[in-house]
C-alpha cells in the first residue's frame, strides 16, 4: 500500500472524510459495473469485462452508502422530469450487459446495502441467449491453437503470439479494439484459431434469465434500462440502424417485462461510439436520458447535467481508501 493510501485510510477511520462530504453535495456520481466474478472463477470468456470480485463490490457499496446517497433510477428520472430534487451526493449504481452473475452474485449484495441498481440489458442477448463479440473474441483466443501466428480480422492481418497469458491478452485486446471500430464479424475467428466454439448451454448460462430479471424488478427501486438490440456500436450504423437499435430495444423490454423503460446506455459508450444522431434518436425514442461510459467520465454537478450525455465512471478493481476519498468528495473523481 502506498503512503497516500495509508494516510487516506487513517482519515477514513477517524471520520475526517465524512466531514468533507459537503464538497460533493451537488455532484451526481454514476458508477458502472459489468461482471462480478471471484478471481478463482474459471472464466472461458472476456476477463476485461470483469469489473471486480464480490468482496470488492461489497466494500465499495459500504463506502458509497457511508459517504453518499444511492438513489433509484426511478427517482432520478422523476427529478429530471421536474419531480422532487435529488438528495445531496446522489449516486446511481448501474450494471451493463445482463450477465447472470449480476443476479447471482451482485443482486444479494446490493439488497444487503438497500442499494437499488439499474441493469442495462441488450435485447437480442436475452432473446437468443448468445454472447456478443467481445466474449467470443476472448473465448476463441483462450481456446486457440497456440501455434497460430496470424489472423485476418476487420480487413487487417493481426500477428499473434498465443503461447502465454500475456500474448493471449494482447491479441484479445487488439481484436476487441478492431471490432469496436469496424463491427467486424467474430465468428471466423474460431475457424482461423482452430478453437472450439463454446456449447450453447455454456453461453446461455452466462446470461440472466427472464425469471431472474423479474425477480430483480420485484425488488423496490430496482430497474432495467435499454442497451440496444444487438449491442452494435451506434456510430458504425446508418441513421435508420441507430433508430432501430434505440426504438426496438425499448419496445422489446417493455413488452417482455411489462415495465416502463426510460433510460438507455450507449453500447461501449466512449466518445467515438455515439454521436448527435444517437442523442437525437434516443430522445425521440422516448428515453428521459442516456448514459455513456467515457474514459474521461467524471462526477457532474446536478444543475449542469446533459440528459443524453451522462457520464458513468467504471468502478475500480479495488475498494481502498482512495476509492473512499473519491466517494467522499475529498478527491475529485
Ligand atoms: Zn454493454
Amino acid at each position: 500500500m502506498n503512503k497516500r493510501a495509508i494516510v487516506l485510510g487513517v482519515l477514513d477511520r477517524i471520520g475526517f472524510l465524512r466531514l468533507w462530504r459537503s464538497r460533493a453535495s451537488d455532484r451526481l456520481l454514476v458508477v458502472n459495473y459489468h461482471r462480478i466474478l471471484d478471481g478463482a472463477a474459471n472464466n472461458p470468456f472476456d476477463d476485461g469485462v470483469v469489473t471486480c470480485t464480490p468482496d470488492v463490490l461489497d466494500a465499495q457499496l459500504e463506502m458509497l452508502t457511508r459517504y453518499r446517497t444511492i438513489v433509484s433510477m426511478h427517482d432520478f428520472v422523476a427529478s429530471l422530469e421536474g419531480g422532487p430534487a435529488l438528495p445531496p451526493r446522489p449516486t446511481l449504481i448501474t450494471f451493463d450487459d445482463g450477465y447472470a452473475d449480476n443476479f447471482e452474485i451482485a443482486f444479494p449484495i446490493l439488497k444487503k446495502y438497500s442499494a437499488p441498481a439499474c441493469f442495462y440489458l441488450p435485447a437480442k442477448r436475452l432473446q437468443e441467449r448468445e454472447l456478443e463479440w467481445w466474449d467470443h473474441i476472448a473465448c476463441a483466443v483462450k481456446r486457440a491453437d497456440t501455434g497460430v501466428r496470424s489472423v485476418e480480422f476487420g480487413g487487417l492481418t493481426i500477428d499473434t503470439q498465443l503461447d502465454s497469458a500475456e500474448g493471449q491478452r494482447a491479441a484479445t485486446d487488439e481484436l476487441i479494439g478492431i471490432a469496436k471500430e469496424t463491427g467486424a464479424d467474430v465468428e471466423s475467428l474460431y475457424g482461423q484459431l482452430n478453437a472450439e466454439r463454446p456449447d450453447k448451454s455454456v453461453e446461455s448460462g452466462q446470461i440472466m434469465t427472464d425469471e431472474q430479471v423479474r425477480e430483480i424488478l420485484a425488488e423496490p427501486g430496482f430497474a432495467i434500462g435499454a442497451h440496444s438490440v444487438s449491442h452494435a456500436v451506434l456510430t458504425t450504423l446508418d441513421d435508420d440502424g441507430q433508430a432501430f437499435e434505440l426504438r426496438e430495444s425499448r419496445r422489446f423490454l417493455e413488452a417482455r417485462f411489462d415495465v416502463p423503460v426510460r433510460t438507455f446506455a450507449y453500447p461501449v459508450g466512449d466518445d467515438a461510439h455515439y454521436n448527435d444522431v444517437s442523442r437525437r434518436m434516443a430522445r425521440s425514442a422516448g428515453y428521459a436520458c442516456a448514459f455513456n461510459f467515457r474514459r474521461a467520465a467524471r462526477d457532474v454537478r446536478v444543475d449542469e447535467l446533459k440528459p443524453f450525455d451522462i457520464d458513468r465512471i467504471c468502478a475500480p478493481r479495488r475498494a481502498d481508501a482512495i476509492f473512499a476519498a473519491r466517494a467522499s468528495g475529498f478527491f475529485a473523481i
